[in-house]
C-alpha cells in the first residue's frame, strides 16, 4: 500500500527528538521539513494533534533470532550459560515447520512495531528439511505487517561431528547455504536507500561455522555488495573455544576470515581488549549490544562508551526471544541505559545516549544512514508514545520518563510515511488468535 499523497503536519508534539518543537511534515515515505516552535508548515499539510505524544525516531533493532519466541522461558534452558542453554535448545529448533515459523516471526514483529521498533534485522540459522524458505516466510510477513526489514540468511555448518557445538540435524553443507545464500540476495535484496527489505549474510559463530564457509560468505558479501553479520566475543567459553581450535582470540580468528571491513557487524561484542577496540574502530565494523540477553545469560558487559570513543558503531538489540526473553525495543533501550551507567557511570551515559544507540547508531550499525534520524529527507519511520500510563504519572522531562520510568508501548507507529500502530493497535492483525496459534506451536514444539 503506497503512503498517503497528501503531505501529514505531526503538529506541536508534546517533546521531540528533533530540533522541531512544531513538530514534522511527512511527504510520502519521508521527512519534508522540520517546523520551529510556534510556526507552520511551508505548504498545505493535513494537521494531526501530537499535542498528547513524545515523538522519537523509529526504534532499530539490530539482532534477533524471530523462530526463538517459541522457546522464551523454556523449562529445559533456565539458568544456563551460553553453551549448555544452546545444547538444551538445539534439538527443539531442529523441529520448526513453516507455520511454527510464520506463527514466530509474526509475534516477534508485533511486539517489535508496538513496543515504537521501525526496522528490525532477524538472525535465522536453523533451516531443518522443510523449512528452506525460511527467509522466505520472514519476507512475507514484513511485508504484510509493513516493518522495515534486513533479514539475515544465517547458516551453521560445524556439528557436533567435527567438533563444533550443534547436533547433526540443524546444520547444512556449504555449498547448500552459499548456494541459497545467492538466491536470497538476487531474490529479495534491495541495494536502494529507503528499501523496505534487504538481505545480509550471517553464519552463526566461530563454534558451529567452518572456517571455509567463513571465508566463502565473506566474498560472496563482497561480490553480491550485501553486509556481514555473525555473534563475536560472547562469552568466554567461546573465546577458549577459539584459543583451543585456532590458537588465537575471536578477534584475530575473524581478521584471518577476512572479515574485518566496513559492512561488517557483530552481534554482542563483549570480549575485547583495548588494542582489539581500536582495531574494530579503525576497520569499520559495528557492534549491537545486546543488553538484556547478556544479563540473563551472564555473558559480560559489552564495553559500548569504549567502543564510541574508538569509532565503532554500537546499535541495540533484543537477541532472541529464548536469551531476552521479548522482543521489546523499547525495554532495550531501558535495559542498555541501566547496564551501560551502572558500568560507566552517570556522566558518560544518559537517557539520551541509550536512545541514540537505538537509532542512529543501530541505523549506522547496518550502514543505512536514511533511518534513525528524524531530519529532513530521512525515512518518515517514527514511534509516538503517549505518557498517560499510570507509570508515568508526575513525569517531568517527557523523553528522559521514556527511558527512567519503562515505556514498553507506542500509542501509534509510522514506516515509511505509513501507519502501522494506531492507538496501541496493529490494524488488520487479530492479536488473540494470534496468541493461540502461536502457543500451540510452542506447545507442540516442547513436547516432543
Ligand atoms: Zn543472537
Amino acid at each position: 500500500m503506497p503512503p498517503p499523497s497528501e503531505d501529514l503536519w505531526l503538529r506541536a508534539p508534546l517533546a521531540i527528538l528533533a530540533d522541531a518543537p512544531g513538530g514534522v511534515v511527512v511527504r510520502g515515505d519521508r521527512i519534508q521539513e522540520l517546523v520551529p516552535a510556534g510556526g507552520a508548515p511551508s505548504g498545505p499539510a493535513r494537521p494531526f494533534d501530537a499535542s498528547q505524544h513524545v515523538i522519537i525516531p523509529g526504534l532499530v533493532n539490530t539482532h534477533h533470532h524471530f523462530y526463538q519466541t517459541l522457546t522464551r522461558a523454556c523449562p529445559a534452558s533456565l539458568d544456563r550459560t551460553l553453551f549448555p542453554w544452546l545444547q538444551a535448545l538445539y534439538p527443539l529448533w531442529a523441529r520448526l515447520t513453516p507455520d511454527a515459523l510464520d506463527a514466530a516471526v509474526t509475534v516477534a514483529m508485533a511486539e517489535l512495531l508496538l513496543s515504537g521498533c521501525t526496522t528490525t534485522t532477524d538472525h535465522h540459522y536453523v533451516f531443518p528439511a522443510g523449512l528452506e524458505d525460511a527467509i522466505g516466510i520472514e519476507a512475507a510477513a514484513a511485508a504484510r505487517l509493513g516493518i522495515r526489514a534486513v533479514l539475515t540468511r544465517g547458516s551453521m555448518d560445524l556439528s557436533v561431528r567435527d567438533g563444533g557445538l550443534p547436533p547433526d540435524s540443524v546444520v547444512q553443507d556449504r555449498d547448500t547455504i552459499l548456494a541459497d545464500s545467492e538466491r536470497l540476495v538476487a531474490r529479495h535484496h534491495d541495494p536502494q536507500p529507503h528499501a523496505m527489505l534487504q538481505i545480509a549474510l550471517a553464519p552463526c559463530s566461530p563454534f558451529s561455522v567452518t572456517t571455509g564457509l567463513m571465508q566463502d560468505t565473506a566474498d560472496l558479501a563482497a561480490r553480491t555488495g550485501v553486509r556481514l553479520h555473525t555473534h563475536l566475543a560472547e562469552t568466554q567459553d567461546e573465546a577458549a573455544f577459539c584459543q583451543a581450535r585456532f590458537g588465537c582470540t575471536p578477534l584475530d580468528y575473524l581478521d584471518r576470515c577476512g572479515w574485518m571491513r566496513p559492512g561488517t557487524w557483530l552481534a554482542h561484542g563483549i570480549h575485547f581488549s583495548d588494542p582489539e577496540i581500536a582495531r574494530l574502530g579503525r576497520a569499520g565494523v559495528g557492534v549491537t549490544h545486546c543488553a538484556c540477553s547478556n544479563q540473563v545469560l551472564a555473558s559480560g558487559t559489552c564495553r559500548v562508551c569504549a567502543l564510541e570513543a574508538a569509532g565503532v558503531a554500537v546499535g541495540l538489540g533484543v537477541d532472541g526471544s529464548a536469551s531476552n526473553d521479548g522482543s521489546n525495543m523499547m525495554q532495550e533501550v531501558r535495559a542498555a541505559f541501566l547496564v551501560q551507567r551502572a558500568a560507566n557511570g552517570v556522566e558518560a551515559v544518559s537517557h539520551r545516549d541509550a536512545l541514540r544507540w537505538a537509532t542512529q547508531g543501530s541505523a549506522d550499525v547496518l550502514g543505512r544512514p536514511e533511518l534513525g534520524r528524524i531530519a529532513v529527507g530521512a525515512a518518515a519511520d517514527l514511534a509516538l508514545f503517549t505518557l498517560d500510563e499510570l507509570r508515568f504519572s508526575g513525569a517531568g522531562d517527557p523523553l528522559a520518563a521514556l527511558v527512567l520510568c519503562g515505556a514498553h508501548r507506542a500509542d501509534r507507529v509510522m514506516v515509511g510515511g505509513r501507519w502501522v500502530v494506531e492507538d496501541g493497535r496493529i490494524p488488520g492483525l487479530d492479536l488473540p488468535a494470534l496468541v493461540a496459534r502461536h502457543g500451540a506451536a510452542a506447545r507442540w514444539l516442547l513436547a516432543e
